[in-house]
């Protein structure tokens, strides 16, 4: 039994080690006699797994100590809702529109409030992310709302908008402990965990505190209500238990790994050599301008579709799997989150080398 590439965008690879581990683990926790599925959430095993899992991803994230770490279920869609039910105070918030998710989230937030969408780049399949030094940010918005890199279409705000003196709230699901952030410029982060992390069912959301009150719209459910979580350190119900205890192992992973600094030379080095590739060939080519390409993911095209049926099918045969791109933008995508070892990625290329020169 060996294991494949898998450029899934998401559920996507974990690392090998993690998952050995866990297995190593599964029927007998620690000599609990039990798998941590099998556990109480409540008990003292349990508490110390989900402690140092957030212990481990302040340390990685450098989070101050006025930001809550919230581990939710739900995906990061029903984010969507959640975020402005608690923090649409004016019900009015400012949305960036670099993708499908940003405006899934968009749209979602028009059913609670008055949503305005400031910036676009829909115009050009959301090839590029839009300039935001200078938007028409309302003034009474409660946030701005960005989805950071966009899984689909391969960009990645590389700066962040000038959100002047507002609430900036971004969807990481897809970048989420990929390279270093900056967690004061944000009022909150968020993200499924499927993409980089661990099992689908978990998302994190980061919170500055201060964002964090009973003041929520009505109606808000209270499992969306942020303060019924925090207050409860996310026990409030059985949370994603077992999804959790699979995040904290991976956090374990990226800090034996370096940290994220390492992790974004790993990354950054996985994605020039895919993208050095596609710039010198004659068959493959990138859809995204060159300054906005996300490190995750990366599309590409040949320009004939039955071209990038037979390249899809050719390389699963060959051992590289879930390469086909997204149905909005055809093509190819290749994800290369942290799990995907240089070698995936060297070896994919060669694969594309031998492809195109079969063709000609
Ligand atoms: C995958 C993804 C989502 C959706 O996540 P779910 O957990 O399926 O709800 C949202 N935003 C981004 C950026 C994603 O990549």
């Amino acid at each position: 039994m060996g294991r494949i590439f898998n450029f899934s965008a998401g559920p996507a690879m974990l690392p090998a080690e993690v998952l050995q581990e866990a297995a190593d683990e599964m029927l007998d926790y620690r000599g609990s006699g039990m798998s941590v599925m099998e556990m109480s959430h409540r008990s003292k095993e349990y508490g110390d797994i989900i402690t140092e899992a957030e212990k481990d991803l302040r340390d990685l994230m450098n989070i101050p100590e006025n930001y809550k770490v919230l581990f939710l279920q739900g995906g990061a869609s029903q984010q969507f809702a959640a975020v402005p039910m608690n923090l649409m105070k004016n019900k009015v918030a400012d949305y960036i529109i670099t993708g499908q998710w940003a405006k899934k989230a968009y749209k979602e937030a028009q059913m609670y409030g008055k949503a305005n969408a400031i910036a676009s780049s829909e115009d050009k399949t959301y090839s590029y992310i839009p300039d935001c030094s200078d938007l028409p940010i309302s003034e009474d918005a409660d946030y701005v709302y960005i989805c950071e890199n966009n899984t689909i279409y391969g960009t990645k705000f590389k700066t962040l908008p000038n959100t002047k003196g507002k609430d900036l709230v971004a969807d990481v699901s897809s970048c989420f402990l990929s390279e270093p952030v900056d967690v004061k410029q944000y009022g909150l982060i968020f993200g499924g965990v499927q993409k980089n992390i661990g099992p689908a069912g978990v998302v994190i959301a980061i919170i500055r505190e201060d964002l964090i009150t009973e003041d929520t719209l009505a109606g808000t459910p209270t499992m969306l209500k942020y303060k019924i979580h925090a207050d409860n350190k996310s026990l409030y119900n059985t949370p994603p238990a077992y999804g959790i205890y699979m995040c904290g192992k991976v956090f374990k992973w990226i800090k034996k790994m370096g940290g994220l600094d390492a992790m974004k030379l790993h990354n950054e080095k996985k994605a020039a050599i895919l993208y050095d590739f596609l710039d010198q060939s004659k068959l493959f080519k990138g859809t995204v301008v060159k300054e906005d390409r996300s490190l995750m993911n990366v599309p590409f095209v040949t320009g004939d579709e039955e071209l990038d049926a037979k390249f899809v099918k050719e390389a699963k045969a060959a051992g590289f799997v879930n390469l086909k791109g997204h149905r909005t933008v055809g093509g190819m995508r290749a994800s290369i989150y942290n799990a995907m070892p240089i070698e995936g990625v060297e070896k994919l290329v060669q694969f594309m080398k031998e492809f195109e020169s079969s063709i000609k």
